[in-house]
């Protein structure tokens, strides 16, 4: 006998030899089996689960069953004869020659089968109950868990374990639900079903059902788990598992990996004979189970209790309300509690420009069996969505995932609300235009009152508060010089090599393209946020945080030089209106730089979108027009270096969740040395409508060039209208010449964007088209220095001297092609782009 021979031999001397071990009362640890008669039990390979026959409660009946092991009770987790029960100990379970497992009575009839098979040659047909709970039918040649023939899994009991399915195949239009046991001695199917919502376009969420009555929701899923009651945010112990949401065009279903099936823990969840459905944790050493979330708790669970646009609040008496906005429907009833007729608009909607949104927080989000969802859609994009469609009720996020977006649109009713005491999410419902003012107007006063009580405690809190500020402060500060000074500079290392590169007084994380790439889904398109001149900006989650990458693409002309100097540069910089840099990526041909996620994008996305231009009303462009003075004067003067950041503009201002400006894009900074005023470069770079007539014509910039983009930004956001782009009907002037002709004319508010003009601050505007033209001063002394223009914005003093003409009066074309010493701007580059041209530093 060969060498191969005699091992195949031995190898199947052992696989028998498995076999008839195997099929020993509670001896085996392989759990592979061919028949099993009542009387003897498989174990699997760690002893969490037994599968054998039992009698439940005080049933007489036999069913083959799967039960958990280390519990001081019999805990049975899936049943396979529910239906047909046996009724005495004569049941045997046997593996057929075709893959199918069937479950014979005493007289030899089959009262169960898997009903599968399999059918071809070269197949070791075998039953195994694996650790998970799964019992499954397979060719015991191969591991892989998809070539399954038959398993458990796919037909869940009223117990839903870590790994199983519950969904909808749309091909073969099964769906995978859980059902009650009758009673607790009775497995076979009860009245109540959970049942996820599973329609192609709906979002997900999750019914407890009386046979066809929907008695509790659970949900809508919120990235981590199907929310419901007020444990939406994961505790310690809350979900024990991991939920995944699986989307395609064949099926949509919901699956879990348990955080707690470890060597001392076991989760599951089971729907009750009385319709609860129940979270539990066992733990093995003390073999007993812990209910950790139980679903209907309260009144308030009760699905749709107070009808359409009522919201239940179990800390309320009645119960149930009218959301705000809302009255009873049905004047007769004396509660709303019970009432199915629910609440009506006090004031009806005409889908007039002035309606609008008003946010409840803390809420369970209505049903979504009538809503829309729409996918990576910011909050304010989803209310311009919802805004846009005059049947479109209601908009909220359903993902409280960090930085997690997506947005969820409801038409008609708004069923089956609540409050909850904690944890709810914000839900923003539309009202008629008067109703809107109505309840603004009103919650003005009551704001008055709290805050004239709550005035003086602040007082005294703010008052410690800023001391003991200025303490630690003080010692910190000693602290951080000492570390700065001490340090040499560093340059980055050109592969990717070490873990990560102390740069000043900041570090910075390298990455490897690994990182990066699973970070971003590979790169892929739906997590594209945006592409500047330097290459494409993709979303992402990298160590639990939501980043931006901007992976530099290899025609940008950015090379290394620029790139280090934006990571050096930004990476020393450390302020609140300026974006942070978290890390960067350096490999092979790949240049990445690694932000802070800004989920409202760009300042121009909004300044110059028809449709989203209203969204920025005029105390949030008087704030941001502030911040970036603020993060200008730091670049300029507060911080150790001495920057001009030669790309000033909307694209490069960026907004975050609470709409506060970013200066982004360092690319093409420049440091100065602290003495220098001015520095010269051969090349002009920058972008067309923000660059200043010396810098264009001479090369020579400082930081009043950027003061000068600042200028023009502010003309921008106070007019909405781009700078290059800009025509009047009645001159040829650009942007910077028509304000100034209505500042002549003492007409400045004038240039107000029109969608502001219902409501603006005059004296703000004024004062701002009055900055924004001293900025943009032909002649560099006569424009304000940073730390005034901070001032002026701040309401400090009065405003300096008038302006005069601005720079670049006339359109940019003529200048350019008649002033220019130098190889400034490619007309193929005049598209808002940033010029990638560069000089050597
Ligand atoms: P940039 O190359 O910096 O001009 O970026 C191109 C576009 O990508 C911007 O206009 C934004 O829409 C988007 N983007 C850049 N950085 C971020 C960020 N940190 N967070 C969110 N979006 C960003």
């Amino acid at each position: 006998m060969d060498h191969i021979n005699q091992t195949k031999l031995l190898l199947s001397y052992i696989t028998f030899f498995f076999l008839v071990i195997s099929t020993c009362r509670s001896s085996d640890t392989i759990a592979v089996f061919q028949n099993i008669s009542d009387g003897e039990t498989i174990v699997s390979a760690n002893a969490r689960f037994e599968l054998g026959f039992f009698t439940p409660g005080n049933s007489k009946n036999r069913y083959l069953g799967i039960w958990f092991m280390n519990t001081s009770s019999q805990t049975v987790a899936w049943v396979a004869n529910r239906e047909t029960p046996l009724t005495d100990n004569s049941g045997v379970v046997k593996l057929d020659s075709q893959g199918n497992l069937t479950l014979v009575n005493g007289s030899g009839k089959v009262i169960w089968s898997s009903n599968s098979s399999v059918y071809g040659s070269n197949i070791n047909l075998v039953a195994q109950l694996l650790d998970t709970g799964n019992l499954v039918v397979k060719n015991g040649n191969i591991t892989n868990s998809d070539s399954y023939i038959w398993q458990s899994f796919d037909y869940p009991g009223d117990t839903f374990l870590s790994g199983m399915k519950l969904g909808k195949n749309f091909i073969t239009g099964k769906e995978t639900y859980m059902t009650s046991w009758r009673s607790d001695d009775d497995p076979s199917p009860g009245e109540y079903t959970l049942k996820f919502l599973m329609v192609k376009g709906k979002y997900q969420q999750v019914y407890i059902m009386r046979s066809s009555v929907i008695e509790t929701r659970i949900g809508p899923f919120n990235g981590i788990s199907f929310s419901g009651r007020s444990l939406l945010t994961p505790g310690p112990s809350y979900p024990p598992y991991v939920g995944y949401m699986i989307v395609s065009q064949n099926e949509m279903y919901f699956t879990t990996v348990s955080k707690y099936n470890t060597s001392t823990s076991f989760a599951r969840t089971m729907i009750t004979p009385n319709g609860k459905r129940e979270i539990s944790l066992l733990e093995f050493s003390k073999r007993e189970w812990t209910t950790i979330n139980s679903l209907p708790v309260d009144y308030c669970d009760n699905y749709g209790v107070c009808g359409p646009y009522g919201s239940c609040n179990i800390a309320n008496s009645p119960y149930c309300g009218c959301l705000k906005g809302f009255e009873q429907k049905n004047s007769n009833e004396t509660s709303v509690d019970n009432a199915t007729s629910g609440c009506k608009r006090s004031i009806a909607l005409d889908c007039g420009p002035g309606e609008g949104f008003l946010n409840f927080s803390s809420m369970k989000l209505p049903d979504t069996a009538n809503a829309v969802y729409k996918n990576n859609m910011s909050l304010l994009d989803c209310e311009v969505a919802c805004k846009n469609n005059c049947s479109c009720t209601a908009y909220a996020n359903p993902n409280i995932t960090p930085g997690g977006n997506g947005c969820l649109l409801w038409f008609g009713d708004l069923i089956d609300v609540r409050v909850y005491p904690q944890n709810g999410q914000d839900l923003y419902v539309r009202l008629a235009a008067s109703e809107l003012s109505d309840l603004k107007s009103s919650s003005h006063k009551k704001k008055g009152v709290i805050m004239g009580v709550s005035l003086s405690v602040a007082a005294v809190l703010t008052l410690s508060s800023i001391l003991l500020a200025f303490y630690i402060r003080k010692k910190w500060k000693k602290r951080s010089d000492a570390d700065i000074e001490g340090r040499p500079e560093k340059s980055l290392d050109k592969d990717y090599k070490s873990s990560s590169h102390q740069m000043g007084s900041a570090a910075v994380q390298l990455f490897s393209l690994l990182e990066v790439s699973q970070a971003t889904d590979d790169f892929s398109a739906d997590n594209k946020l945006g592409e500047g001149g330097f290459g494409p900006v993709y979303k992402g989650v990298l160590e639990g945080q939501v980043i931006a990458v901007k992976r530099l693409s290899k025609s940008s002309g950015q090379g290394l030089v620029e790139f280090e100097n934006e990571v050096i540069c930004i990476a020393k910089l450390q302020h609140r209106n300026l974006v942070k840099l978290l890390g960067y990526c350096i490999q092979g041909d790949e240049k990445m730089l690694i932000y802070e996620y800004m989920p409202n994008k760009s300042l121009d996305s909004f300044l110059f979108d028809e449709s989203r231009k209203s969204l920025l009303d005029w105390p949030q462009r008087y704030h941001i027009i502030q911040g970036i003075a603020r993060g200008l004067l730091y670049l300029h003067q507060d911080s150790r270096l001495k920057v001009v950041h030669r790309d000033l503009k909307a694209g490069n201002i960026l907004l975050d969740r609470h709409m506060h400006p970013k200066i982004s894009d360092f690319g093409l900074a420049r440091m100065i040395k602290e003495d220098e005023n001015e520095s010269n470069t051969k090349r002009v770079v920058g972008t067309l409508g923000y660059i200043p007539p010396e810098y264009a014509i001479d090369g020579l910039y400082s930081v009043k060039s950027d003061i000068y983009s600042f200028g023009v930004l502010v003309l921008e956001i106070v007019s909405g209208k781009k700078n290059r782009s800009f025509v009047h009907e009645d001159h040829d002037d650009n942007l910077l010449g028509h304000a100034w002709r209505l500042y002549k004319q003492g007409r400045s508010v004038d240039l107000v964007d029109e969608c502001l003009r219902a409501s603006y601050s005059a004296s703000e505007v004024v004062q701002s088209v009055h900055v924004g033209l001293l900025c943009v001063q032909h002649r560099v002394e006569d424009r304000p220095n940073t730390p005034t223009v901070v001032g002026m914005l701040g309401g400090e003093g009065s405003l300096p001297s008038s302006p005069k003409k601005p720079a670049f009066f006339a359109p940019e074309s003529e200048i350019n092609s008649t002033t220019s010493n130098l190889p400034l701007l490619s007309s193929s580059s005049f598209n808002g782009i940033t010029l990638s041209q560069v000089d050597g530093r």
